[in-house]
């Protein structure tokens, strides 16, 4: 089953963008520095924020940005349990400690409730965390006004993952650009790819300064080498950049796409009484990187997706929550119960900005004869 006929979000490389490759590949061989700048202040100018550092990967932008905040061994973040294991790996790797936070129905993001009540009786034992990291999850806005509001309010910094939600938006204002530092990743399944590469978002030009530096190695301003601390190769390779910058004006196409893909699904799929969908509330505009489902009925998603894999379609298992991970689940963790109950009954659904008309409606068609056998 390796081999998908319609797989779940490949990359959209089309003919004519392969065609500028050569030049794209011959400036940013040439002069990356110069590339990375040309991507930097595209995506400063598509998200409204002051300073972006391009890199190799979204992981690495969330180490970075978790380095340039301070945040020390043994210190507390709070993150989600419905994410990408990438989100709570960066907490690890600077020695901190994970709190596990599960999610709210609405969003099926973090629970400023439960971060509220976390807060309150930290704070209260002189246990301030040093750090909150909230995640958008598969581009849909996470409540995140309210986390900000709660996090300002006891001075703790804010790392949004907006990974997966480049151009989503709240009250009009793009993801990654609330909090004290965001994130994207243009990994191969994102809606816009460099074959691989992040970018951390901030308007603090100190974090950014200190993540470019830690980014290139950490070396110090002198003719010769000198580094008064352990540095990083995560800056991002000129070609990505060059390929990056050079699909930056598809991006509210590409947002068009998914988006009628979602409606498609939904509008077909929503007449299921036990179909839901991670729906948009009020002020939130995802950019639905992936169309993702709950069937909330006992074994339909896995038989669903094995019924989808037997025509060769890719669909797959919405996120295992963190604190069922063996690596993670030691850590302290706050669990209501919506984390698993995703994972048991969603999916999420072929979402490529390539996928066909013809071959949506195929998909639907698939899923309407399972669900009646
Ligand atoms: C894709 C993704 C990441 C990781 O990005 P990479 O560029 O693959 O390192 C992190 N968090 C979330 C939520 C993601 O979807």
């Amino acid at each position: 089953m390796s081999e998908f006929r319609i797989k779940l979000a490949p990359p959209d490389i089309d003919a004519a963008m392969l065609k500028q490759l050569p030049g794209c590949f011959a400036n940013g061989a040439a002069d990356p520095g110069k590339s990375l700048r040309r991507f930097e202040q595209a995506i400063c100018q598509r998200s409204g924020v002051t300073q972006a550092l391009a890199v190799n990967s979204g992981t690495s932008a969330l180490h970075l940005a978790l380095l340039a905040l301070g945040v020390n061994p043994g210190d507390e973040v709070l993150c989600p349990a419905f994410t990408f294991v990438a989100t709570i790996n960066a907490i690890s790797y600077v020695g901190a400690i994970p709190i596990i936070v599960d999610s709210e129905r609405d969003t099926w993001n973090m629970d400023p409730g439960i971060v509220e009540d976390i807060l309150k009786s930290r704070v209260a034992s002189n246990k301030k965390p040093a750090a909150l990291l909230l995640a958008h999850t598969y581009g849909m806005p996470a409540k995140v006004a309210q986390v900000v509001a709660l996090c300002q309010k006891y001075e703790i910094p804010v790392i949004e993952d907006a990974a997966g939600s480049l151009g989503a938006r709240y009250e009009g204002q793009f993801l990654g650009t609330f909090g004290d530092v965001g994130i994207l990743s243009f990994n191969y399944n994102k809606i816009i790819t460099t074959g691989g590469g992040g970018m951390l978002l901030t308007n603090r030009a100190d974090i950014k300064e200190k993540a470019a530096y830690l980014a290139t190695q950490a070396r110090s301003r002198a003719p010769y080498y000198v580094h008064r601390d352990v540095g990083y190769n995560y800056q991002m390779n000129g070609l990505a950049a060059e390929l990056g910058a050079s699909q930056i004006h598809l991006l509210d196409e590409r947002i068009k796409k998914k988006r009628t893909i979602f409606n498609n699904y939904y509008r077909t799929l929503q007449t299921y009484d036990f179909i839901a969908f991670q729906e948009e509330q009020p002020g939130s505009c995802s950019n639905r990187w992936l169309t993702t489902l709950i069937f909330d009925r006992p074994d339909i998603a896995g038989s669903l997706k094995k019924y989808l894999e037997e025509n060769s379609i890719e669909a797959r298992h919405l996120w295992n929550p963190m604190h069922r991970q063996p690596v993670f689940k030691h850590h302290p963790q706050y669990i209501n119960g919506t984390a698993d109950w995703l994972f048991k009954h969603g999916l999420a659904l072929p979402s490529g900005t390539n996928l066909s008309e013809g071959q949506q409606a195929e998909i639907i068609d698939l899923i309407r004869q399972f669900l009646k056998t």
